[in-house]
């Protein structure tokens, strides 16, 4: 049966990428992984890994689109729009900014004349790749875009459609706790949330350990930098949350020269694997 982990982190720059390709890469020399890079803001796990990445499709939201024969400028369509991407001057046509849009559809219950009905507009892509016998799905969010959701969200079907082929799918999720973040976590059945030996590591692992409890999913810590700071400050805050700092990576020129050179980081990655 599949098992489907789930690597976050409370904020960037704490090597969830890192861990996220080294357990594959080592998952998959005896396993059939399916690693995910559901960070589609920025996604970076192809470039790790040195996989040349191939569009598999695009991804689509849906916007309004006006009749103006039908309009009759009353503006109302502006009233609803809580994202700023209508702007109304009195008996002039409505101007619709549609990088603004995030789709709702207030716009078109609201219009009492009929005068907006329902286009699309391209908002990202997902890419399938292959190397070092992991398979690979990807995602991305055109610039100027605000809804990363939509592109995890698409990611999540083809996860749903092809998880039964693997034994493992390994979902590297964008820092934070927003929507899109929640949205790939949805999927897992485990998760390892990463961290550094700082105060801001503390801060922000936080936000994190609250969101996988109010989720309810099984999750543990994993220490990394773990000797450039007061690792004391983890521990205690993992006991805290009863959750267990399940491996500790120091810092290495070696995985950073490896990092920097797109070769698969050899990581001990002790009782994950
Ligand atoms: S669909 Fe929603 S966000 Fe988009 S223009 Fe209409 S009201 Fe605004
Ligand atoms: S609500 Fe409908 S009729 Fe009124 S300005 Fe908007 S599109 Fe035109």
């Amino acid at each position: 049966m599949v098992r489907t982990i789930g690597i976050t982190g409370g904020k960037g720059g704490t090597g969830k990428s890192t861990i996220a390709t080294a357990l594959a890469y080592e998952l998959a020399k005896d396993s059939k992984v399916l690693l995910v890079d559901a960070d589609v803001d920025c996604p970076n796990d192809h470039l790790l890994l040195s996989i040349e990445r191939k569009q598999l499709q695009t991804v689509e939201q849906r916007i309004p689109k006006w009749d103006f024969g039908k309009c009759i400028r009353c503006g109302l369509c502006s009233t609803v729009c809580r994202t700023n991407a209508i702007v109304s001057i009195k008996g002039k046509k409505p101007i619709f900014m549609k990088q603004q849009c995030n789709g709702c559809g207030s716009c078109v219950l609201k219009c009492p004349e009929n005068a907006i009905c329902w286009d699309k507009k391209d908002i990202g892509q997902v890419f399938i790749g292959y190397g070092h016998g992991i398979d690979f799905l990807s995602g991305e969010l055109k610039s100027n875009e605000p809804i990363s959701e939509f592109v995890v969200n698409s990611l999540n079907d083809l996860i749903s459609e092809k998880s039964a082929d693997y034994d493992y799918v390994i979902i590297d999720t964008a820092a934070g706790t927003h929507c899109p973040v929640i949205a790939a976590l949805e999927m897992c059945d485990i998760v390892y949330a990463v961290t550094e030996p700082t105060p801001l590591g503390k801060h922000d692992l936080g936000f994190i350990l609250e969101l996988l409890k109010k989720m309810n999913i099984k999750s543990h810590i994993i220490l990394n930098r773990s000797d450039i700071g007061d690792k004391t400050i983890i521990q205690n805050f993992a006991e805290k949350y009863d959750i267990d700092i399940i491996a500790e990576i120091p810092y290495s020129k070696e995985i950073i020269d490896q990092y920097s050179n797109g070769i698969p980081v050899k990581l001990d990655l002790g009782s994950i694997l």
